[in-house]
């Protein structure tokens, strides 16, 4: 069995290959399999889940916590000892429900980092192939493409303008240019150029190099080894609610001093007692739970969207989804389904060729004049050469393609001429999205000849001259150069994606001091993915603006737009980068407000379309997938990559992926943003309700002169088992599928605003009206009983209260009162506990209370039921109403 190499740098390529037992077509499956069991998963741990010990001893160390402690200790001292047992099971009951939410949230974030599986090519028998980079074993020939990840510590073997960013490593952000000549032992990490590391990826060119260390043998793994937790910082949302949590928090303190104070001024009970009840009061009034809850109601929005296919990196964008205003979106691959079929290839003097067949499938007819589709050989050849992809037929009718699929479109292309790659390949240029073309070095004959795939404007710039149908080769006149354009703007308008063949003979080490020659155009289809019409016409419902933006030539930009519906009529207008770039800044900003399609565009013209949007007070989602495009993504609001097509740098620069690529996708997740901005509410406007109404009613009553309507570990309880589990349970509320029918929240826009007004005021004079009621009601039956029936009423106004709480604008009645599940349960429990702590003698003498019958409780629970009607009646005049 082999060892892992002592300084691989120092060593010939060659020599590394042999040391590690395997060859330029990389490892077989079997070996693969006898390296895993010796060196284990290509993993690194991750530190950063919080310990179990960790949470449950922060249930325990937060100020309500130590409030209720004292408390505790007030009732000891004075003989209380009920009450302190009471309070030290409320201090356990908290944490248990505090544990338990917490835990949860913690696992669904963990589930999501999991969702995102990083992934690498690689070379095993002699086939590139795609693997879970988990999977990856020492002596693995990896091929790396611009915009990739390193997936494990490696020896370059063959290397082609590769440039990495080290900075992961290093903290140098400069790119570092890559070699394969071995190097002297001691060099510093930096300058061990013939290496590639994993966290870190390369910025340009392509390199294969053989894997000599995984896992935690990597030199990330040894600074992982090493590292200590770091403290993740607060986002924005996690601001928003802990200041909201702590201006509850001061008005709750506000209020439970000047319950303090109108007791010891109107009530004749020992000061101790007031003391225990104020401090009761501001217990139960802090909305302690509520960082927490909300943090519940992004990790269910996550979640659903996860499910969904679009996988949030940070969990914050949940929310900010709620509040995009654009979507800036790629065309190809992302609004069309990826599935480039080249129908049509031509070159100049000939008449065009159809190809028939669909797809990946590689048959298909070549329909048109049989001297045309002789005279395609060259055309052919390049097309079977100039590309790195490759496809490999999985059941009937699926493929995996591996590679990008415009270029796989050619291999298809070559395929069903019969042609094969057969000439050897010097050099590979990926796909440049600033030049838009690639090309690919080849020895034929004798010399060295290099092929051009690109973008046809680009290919032209190019080309000198031109080679005909007949074999001559002519210069590229402007009249040639109009014909050719003519074909490119015919098919562009047909929704073709154009592309152009070109070739450089006798071709030199450098492209740009290539003598070229122009070959021929190739039209392929991608047809819109489906479902994509009917999200952006959704969009447009919702307020949402959607501008395409694109490398595609102009003409096919707004054939594709006006099919799936993105440019409305009579705005049909389209700006390339080159006009853009003309362009001073206020007649960009105005073209930018204009127009809905972009096209050519570079990625540093998409950085500046959103800076421009924003500038106008946009909050924007941007695709994104290649390395270029990582800028534009960190300045969008929402920065949103392509799982499947997506480079690795793209995802890492992003906060959402799309699982599917899929435009569709960003809607739905966009609308269960809208969802959890609105859970967010229900849960705060439920707490805010519920505990203001509870601390006034005890104000009102010692203000009226009446004794205290409550004890203190009663209105403890009532916190908790109301709170406790409503709250929870309207996060999980589903959206009501109206929440794309309306413009998007301002991202301004604060959780507690003046709409909680109303409610506010429905429950405390419903809430205190009737506990006051009550009390002076069953005075005459002893304080005791006094004390019960207040209890009733308010746990049950607050159950009815969360009834309400499941849309702030619709009537609950025409939601379907009992539509959430959750909520169900939580309404149960709350009430069985209410009931057995009532019921049960030995519990009831613990808390001072006196049995209640089935008809008193009935007719408390019709009465405190007003809560309930009252707020319909307000939401039918307000909101219903109204809208007719
Ligand atoms: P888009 O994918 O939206 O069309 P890109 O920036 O990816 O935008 O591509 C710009 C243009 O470059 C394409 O319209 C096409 O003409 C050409 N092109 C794209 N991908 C490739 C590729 N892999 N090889 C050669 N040319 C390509
Ligand atoms: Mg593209």
């Amino acid at each position: 069995m082999i060892e892992l190499p002592e300084a691989p740098h120092a060593q010939e390529a060659d020599s590394i290959i042999q040391l590690l037992n395997t060859s330029k077509k990389g490892l077989n499956e079997k070996d693969v399999k006898l390296r895993q069991t010796k060196f284990g998963l290509n993993e690194i741990p991750d530190p950063g889940g919080i310990p179990l010990w960790k949470i449950i001893l922060k249930q325990f160390t937060n100020l309500m916590v130590y409030i209720l402690l004292i408390a505790a200790l007030i009732s000891y001292f004075t003989g209380n000892y009920i009450d302190t047992y009471v309070i030290l099971v409320i201090i356990l009951i908290n944490a248990l429900i505090g544990f338990i939410q917490e835990y949860k949230a913690e696992g669904a974030v963990a589930a999501l980092k999991n969702l995102l599986v990083p992934k690498c090519k690689v070379i095993r028998d002699g086939k590139l192939q795609t693997i879970h980079s988990k999977n990856l074993v020492p002596g693995d020939l990896i091929s790396l493409e611009e915009g990739d990840n390193v997936p494990a510590d490696a020896r370059i073997i063959y290397e082609k303008n590769a440039r990495t960013i080290e900075s992961s490593l290093t903290g140098e952000a400069a790119p570092v240019d890559k070699n394969t000549a071995p190097l002297k032992k001691e060099v510093p990490l930096g300058d061990k150029v013939n290496m590639v590391w994993k966290s870190t990826f390369l910025a340009s060119g392509s390199v294969k190099a053989i894997v000599t260390g995984t896992g935690m043998n990597t030199k990330i793994g040894e600074i992982a080894k090493s590292l200590k937790n770091i403290e993740p910082k607060k986002t924005n949302f996690q601001l928003k609610t802990d200041k909201l949590a702590k201006q509850m928090a001061f008005i709750a303190i506000g209020s439970a001093v000047l319950l303090f104070m109108v007791s010891y001024f109107f009530q004749d009970a020992e000061i101790s007692e007031i003391l225990l009840i104020s401090i009761a009061a501001l217990v139960s009034t802090i909305p302690e739970g509520l960082p927490a809850v909300l943090s519940i109601v992004l990790a269910i929005g996550s979640y659903r969207m996860s499910k969904s296919n679009a996988i949030i990196r940070e969990i914050s964008a949940t929310e900010s989804l709620g509040s995009v205003s654009t979507i800036v979106t790629d065309k190809t691959g992302t609004l069309t389904q990826n599935t480039m079929t080249i129908k049509t290839v031509w070159i100049p003097g000939g008449k065009t060729v159809k190809v028939e067949g669909e797809g990946w499938e590689s048959s298909g007819d070549f329909v048109g004049d049989k001297g045309d589709v002789e005279a395609l050989n060259l055309f052919l050849e390049i097309s079977a050469h100039c590309h790195q992809t490759a496809i490999k037929k999985k059941k009937k009718g699926h493929f995996q393609v591996t590679g990008d699929p415009t270029e796989a479109a050619f291999l298809v292309l070559a395929n069903k001429a019969g042609k094969s790659k057969e000439l050897d390949i010097l050099q590979n240029n990926a796909f440049d999205s600033d030049l838009k073309y690639r090309s690919t070095l080849v020895k034929k004959e004798g010399k060295s000849i290099r092929f051009y795939i690109g973008a046809p404007e680009a290919i032209l710039d190019l080309s000198t001259t031109s080679r005909q149908k007949t074999g001559d080769t002519i210069k590229m006149s402007n009249k040639e150069r109009d014909l050719i354009h003519k074909k490119i703007s015919a098919w562009s308008k047909e929704s073709y994606r154009v592309l152009a063949l070109a070739q450089s003979e006798n071709a030199s080490e450098k492209t740009k001091d290539d003598k070229v020659q122009f070959i021929g155009l190739a039209g392929m289809l991608d047809p819109p993915r489906p479902g994509v019409l009917e999200a952006v016409q959704s969009c447009q419902r919702a307020g949402i603006r959607v501008i395409m933006a694109t490398g595609d030539h102009a003409e096919t930009a707004l054939a594709i737009s006006k099919k799936v519906g993105i440019v409305k009529e009579g705005r049909d207008l389209v700006y390339t980068d080159s006009e853009l770039s003309k362009m001073n800044e206020k007649d960009f900003d105005k073209a930018v407000q204009n127009a809905d399609v972009f096209s050519r565009l570079t990625p540093l013209m998409k950085l500046k379309i959103a800076k421009s949007l924003q500038k106008n007070g946009d909050l924007i989602a941007m695709t994104g997938d290649g390395v270029n495009d990582a800028p534009a993504l960190k300045q969008a609001n929402i920065g949103i990559s392509m799982g499947i097509m997506g480079t690795d740098v793209a995802k890492d620069a992003s906060v959402m992926v799309l699982a599917d690529d899929n435009f569709t996708t960003i809607v739905k997740a966009i609308e269960q943003g809208r969802i959890v901005f609105n859970n967010a509410r229900r849960t705060s406007f439920f707490l805010v309700t519920t505990n203001f109404a509870e601390i006034l009613t005890l104000i009102s009553a010692v203000s009226l002169g009446l004794a205290m309507p409550l004890t203190a570990t009663q209105i403890l309880w009532i916190n908790l088992i109301t709170d406790g589990f409503c709250d929870k349970a309207l996060a999980t509320e589903k959206g009501i599928g109206d929440e794309l029918d309306r413009p998007p929240i301002d991202p301004k826009e604060k959780i507690l605003n003046k709409t909680v007004l109303p409610f506010l005021a429905i429950n405390i004079f419903i809430m205190v009206g009737l506990s006051i009621t009550a009390f002076l009601w069953y005075m005459p039956q002893g304080i005791e009983k006094a004390r019960t029936m207040v209890f009733i009423t308010m746990g049950f106004s607050q159950l009815f209260n969360a009834l309400n709480m499941r849309s702030l604008t619709r009537s609950t009645i025409t939601l379907g009162i009992f539509g959430n599940k959750w909520l169900n349960y939580a309404l149960l429990i709350s009430l069985a506990i209410q009931m057995i702590i009532i019921e049960v003698p030995y519990l009831s003498n613990l808390f001072s209370f006196r049995q209640v019958s089935l008809t008193e409780l009935l007719i408390w629970a019709g009465l405190t039921s007003f809560v309930f009607w009252f707020t319909e009646i307000f939401k039918y005049f307000k909101f219903h109403h109204s809208k007719k």
